[in-house]
């Protein structure tokens, strides 16, 4: 499905499994390269601490943000994003597991969508440092829709660590 308007959207991408840095960079070309998506803008990559439901231990993580502008409504735009995931052999074993690359729909515009596979705002974004800094280093002023500015939800965070650890071109 296709809409004439061109949106502004912000992508997160993470990977822990099989070279994550290699998983990201590659996950970022097949997405510069798909046909109804403009690249406009890349964070550095961060390394964060897992997320775990468990006391099972994982990786570290790799994160990134991508800003892009795109003519694929939201749903289209989810399942380009599951094919890379697809293509670049994720296995979904359970919620929150190690993965090779999970990519995720942070802001599509200014819309709230609340569907049963695509909620954005995605999913707690006010929590995550790995996913606000590297939002914030790409577009600073942004509102996220339902829950306020970037740069306040920044400050009212408590610290968790994240380093950054390179850049797409580096
Ligand atoms: P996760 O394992 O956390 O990446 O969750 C993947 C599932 O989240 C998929 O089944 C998607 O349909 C769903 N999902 C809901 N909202 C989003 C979003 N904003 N971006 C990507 N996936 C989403």
């Amino acid at each position: 499905m296709f809409q004439n308007s061109r949106v502004r959207c912000y992508i997160g991408l993470g990977s822990n499994l099989n070279q994550p840095l290699q998983q990201i960079k590659n996950a970022k070309e097949k997405i510069a390269r798909l046909s109804d998506v403009a690249l406009l803008q890349c964070s550095s990559i961060y390394q964060s601490k897992a997320l775990t439901l468990d006391d099972e231990p994982q990786n570290d993580y790799l994160n990134a943000v991508l800003e892009i502008e795109t003519t694929l409504d939201a749903e289209s735009l989810l399942d380009v994003l599951q094919q890379i995931e697809i293509d670049q052999g994720r296995v979904k074993e359970k919620r929150w597991g190690a993965r090779t690359i999970d990519l995720d729909i942070l802001l599509y515009g200014e819309q709230e969508i609340k569907m049963e596979r695509l909620i954005v705002p995605h999913n707690e974004i006010e929590k995550r440092n790995f996913v606000l800094l590297p939002l914030s280093q790409i577009s600073s002023e942004l509102e996220i829709p339902g829950k306020g500015a970037l740069k306040k939800i920044l400050q009212n965070m408590s610290d968790q660590p994240l380093k950054k650890v390179g850049e797409f071109n580096g």
